[in-house]
């Protein structure tokens, strides 16, 4: 007996540190976690691997802090940051530009040079006369005259005049939107605070637009995240997948995502800068990129640059993986893109590739 009860007591104990290990336990093998949140005019995705769940919530709580002060500053309605730098620039006044603004500035100019104006985010005007930057677009399309009118102001990135934090324009009809590059510049900054907080495997998914870290760590282990391609015309439907380990963004922009029919035809909110209408030909365009806002605004300037000129803008701003589907249904890609991609459907469709 004298030596009974302290052995029992002796397991107990050990029990109870057993189970208290054995939660922490559960604690390093979490399941993914993942949130969603509204913000950038979508619906935006967390998901993180491989670390406990309170450490993943609140990594995940800095991004959505981040992204929704982000879109608020940036929008360009409302009472924004953006909006105070429209209308001092319409009234062709100097404006002072905080760091992080004259950082995208600066590099949304030169994506746009690179795209030979096709990624253009001074033709705010033409995109509001349209009726795409507010939340339900609808027909019908703008008066041809008025078109023309906001085409013939040739508003360029060029036109503006940035000398340290100070920004002017020599063209009043510059009014930036950066609507085609902004989520590549969210989902970078997202990245950012997630690795400062330790994490190390995840995915931000703004939209179907995404940068993935790291690998997905499940209960039967680790593998490559899987990325689905949205099919262009078959709603639900992925038309390709990619695998990603390592570090990699994924956009796509297509005549899907915001769109009114009037009269039998489809106007899309991808606006060709040289015409002043919806860009004709592809109906999605994806590149993959380590760098989201290149990925992001090439996206954008490769569906511009339409089923002949693709290649040509793809070499000019430096892409590897590019895929675009054009608007008969015929896909064309890459060498390193076709290299990457699996299509899921048996038979597949036709590929055509094209080396930039
Ligand atoms: P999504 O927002 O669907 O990912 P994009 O990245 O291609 O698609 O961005 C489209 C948005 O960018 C439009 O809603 C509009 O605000 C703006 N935009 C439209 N055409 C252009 C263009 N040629 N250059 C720069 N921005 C554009
Ligand atoms: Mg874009």
């Amino acid at each position: 007996m004298p030596i009974r009860a302290p052995r029992a007591f002796f397991l107990r104990v050990l029990c109870v540190l057993g189970g208290f290990l054995f939660l922490a336990g559960c604690q390093q093998q979490p399941a993914e976690y993942r949130t969603q949140f509204l913000a950038l005019g979508t619906l935006v995705e967390v998901q993180i691997a491989g670390l406990p769940r309170a450490r993943a919530e609140q990594a995940a709580e800095a991004v959505r802090r981040d992204m929704q002060a982000f879109t608020a500053r940036w929008r360009p309605a409302g009472d924004s940051e953006l909006a105070r730098i429209n209308a001092a620039l319409a009234a062709g006044e100097t404006v002072t530009l905080d760091p992080e603004g004259a950082r995208m500035l600066r590099e949304a100019r030169r994506l746009s040079r690179l795209s030979g104006g096709r990624f253009n985010p001074a033709i705010y005007r033409l995109i509001r006369l349209w009726g795409f930057d507010s939340g339900e677009p609808a027909g019908p399309p703008p008066a041809p005259a008025d078109i023309a009118e906001r085409v013939a102001a040739r508003p360029s990135m060029d036109d503006l005049r940035l000398q340290g934090l100070r920004l002017g324009t020599r063209n009043p009809a510059v009014q930036l939107d950066f609507g085609a590059s902004a989520k590549g510049v969210a989902v970078d900054r997202a990245i950012r605070i997630l690795r400062g907080q330790g994490v190390e495997n995840a995915i931000v998914n703004a939209g179907g637009d995404l940068r993935a870290i790291g690998r997905f760590i499940g209960p039967a282990g680790t593998r490559d995240w899987r990325i689905g391609i949205r099919h262009p015309r078959r709603h639900g439907d992925v038309l390709a997948s990619v695998e990603i380990a390592g570090d990699l963004a994924v956009f796509t922009s297509g005549d899907y995502e915001r769109y009114y029919e009037y009269q039998g035809r489809r106007y899309h909110h991808i606006l060709d800068p040289a015409t002043g209408y919806p860009a004709r030909g592809l109906s999605s365009v994806t590149v993959l990129h380590r760098d989201a806002v290149l990925a992001d605004a090439a996206s954008t300037a490769l569906f511009v640059a339409g089923p002949d000129d693709w290649p040509a803008v793809a070499r000019a701003m430096g892409l590897q993986q590019v895929m675009v589907v054009r608007t008969d249904g015929g896909v064309a890609l890459t060498p390193a893109m076709l290299e990457r991609l699996s299509f899921p459907e048996e038979p597949g469709p036709t590929l055509e590739v094209i080396t930039p």
